[in-house]
C-alpha cells in the first residue's frame, strides 16, 4: 500500500499517518519527493484495512502497489533518488558518477597512484577489494583491515569517495566504519541477512546485479535494503551469464532503461566485469551511457599484467583518460555531464 499525501500536506500531517500505520502494526517509509510525501508501507500480508488512514488530514489517496517490490518502485517514488556522499560526489543527479581503481587494493603506493591518475581524470569514487570473493580459494582474499586502512589513506590524500565489497556479516560492520559506500557483490545479491544488514547500515549500498538475476528479482534485493530503512542504495548491471562465449560474461544493455524505468534508484554500470577483456571496456562504457547510465565502476590498473584480480579487464590510466573523454561526448548528447 502506499499513502499520497497532498502536496499541502504539513510534516505533521506526515507524522500522523506514520503513527496511525505503526499503529496498525506495519512499518511507514515516508519518501518526500519534489511535489509531495508518498509513505510506503511495509509489514503486511495482504491488503490492509485502511479507513483510518484515508480519513487523516493531508491524505490525498491509498492506491495498492501492484509489484512485488514496492519502496524502490516509481509508483512510490516518481523523482530520481540523489545519493549524496560525505565528499560532495553524488550519485543519481545530472552529473554522471564513476568509481575507477583497481580490483584488488594491493599496496598503497599502487592504489595512490591509481586514485591520483583516476581523479584527474575525472572520477569522484575510488574502488578496490579488500575482501574478495574468489571463484578459487587458493587465489587472492584480499588484504582485509589493511586494505580498508590504505582506503582510508587514499581517500585523506585525494579526497576520493571510497566504494568496498562486504563479503559477509562481519565484513560489512568494518566496511561500514571505513568507506563512503558498501559494496554487495554480484554473488552476494540474494544473501537476505547480508541485506537486511546494509539495509540497517549507515552508509549507501552498491548493489551489483545478480550473474543470473532477472530485474525483478535484482529490484527485490534492493527492496531488502530500504525496507530496513537505508533507502541509499545504487543499482549496478555487471554482465550476466549467457551462452555468448566471447566474453566474460554478458553486458545487458536493456536492463538500464528497464530499471530506470521501474525504479527511482540510480544505476550504475560495470563494462570490466561485464566483458572481462581490455579492448572491450571503452565500446561497453559508451553504450552504457548512451542508454541513460548514471555512471560507471572501471577497474583501472597501472600494471594490469602484475595484478593480483582481474587483470585481464583491467584498462590502463591512459585508456582510462580517453573513456572519460568519449564518455562526455556522449553524456552530452543524452543531456548529462561529466
Ligand atoms: C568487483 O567489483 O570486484 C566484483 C567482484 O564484482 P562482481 O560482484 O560484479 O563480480
Ligand atoms: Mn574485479
Amino acid at each position: 500500500m502506499l499513502v499520497v499525501m497532498d502536496v499541502s500536506a504539513t510534516p505533521r500531517d506526515v507524522e500522523a499517518v506514520c503513527a496511525e500505520i505503526r499503529r496498525l502494526g506495519f512499518t511507514p517509509h515516508a519518501m518526500p519527493g519534489a511535489s509531495r510525501t508518498a509513505i510506503g508501507i511495509t509489514g503486511n500480508q495482504g491488503p490492509i484495512e485502511a479507513q483510518t488512514i484515508r480519513e487523516l488530514a493531508g491524505v490525498l489517496e491509498v492506491i495498492p502497489v501492484t509489484k512485488p517490490y514496492k519502496l524502490v518502485s516509481r509508483e512510490v517514488r516518481p523523482d530520481d533518488t540523489v545519493i549524496r556522499l560525505p565528499t560532495g560526489a553524488e550519485i543519481g543527479g545530472k552529473r554522471l558518477s564513476v568509481i575507477a581503481g583497481p580490483c584488488s587494493v594491493e599496496t598503497e603506493e599502487r592504489s595512490l597512484t591509481i586514485a591520483r591518475r583516476v581523479r584527474r581524470a575525472g572520477a569522484t569514487i575510488f574502488r578496490g577489494g579488500a575482501y574478495k570473493p574468489r571463484t578459487s580459494p587458493y587465489a587472492f582474499q584480499g588484504l582485509g583491515v589493511r586494505g580498508l586502512e590504505i582506503l582510508d589513506l587514499v581517500r585523506a590524500e585525494t579526497g576520493l569517495a571510497t566504494c568496498t565489497e562486504a563479503l559477509d556479516e562481519e565484513s560489512l560492520e568494518r566496511v561500514a566504519e571505513h568507506c563512503d559506500m558498501i559494496q554487495i557483490g554480484a554473488r552476494n545479491m540474494q544473501n537476505f541477512s547480508l541485506l537486511k544488514k546494509a539495509g540497517r547500515a549507515k552508509k549507501p549500498v552498491f548493489l551489483k546485479r545478480g550473474m543470473s538475476a532477472t530485474l525483478s528479482e535484482y529490484l527485490q534485493a534492493a527492496e531488502y535494503v530500504l525496507s530496513e530503512g537505508n533507502y541509499q542504495v545504487v543499482l549496478c548491471e555487471r554482465g550476466i551469464r549467457t551462452f555468448s562465449d566471447h566474453s566474460r560474461n554478458t553486458f545487458d544493455v536493456g536492463v538500464i532503461p528497464a530499471a530506470k524505468n521501474a525504479c527511482h534508484l540510480p544505476i550504475l554500470a560495470d563494462p570490466s566485469h561485464a566483458s572481462g577483456k581490455r579492448y572491450d571496456i571503452i565500446p561497453l562504457a559508451r553504450a552504457a551511457v548512451a542508454a541513460g547510465a548514471d555512471g560507471l565502476m572501471v577497474e583501472v590498473h597501472d600494471r594490469p599484467e602484475e595484478a593480483l584480480s582481474d587483470g585481464a579487464q583491467s584498462i590502463l590510466p591512459d585508456q582510462f583518460d580517453q573513456l572519460m573523454l568519449d564518455v562526455a561526448r556522449i553524456a552530452e548528447a543524452v543531456g548529462r555531464t561529466v
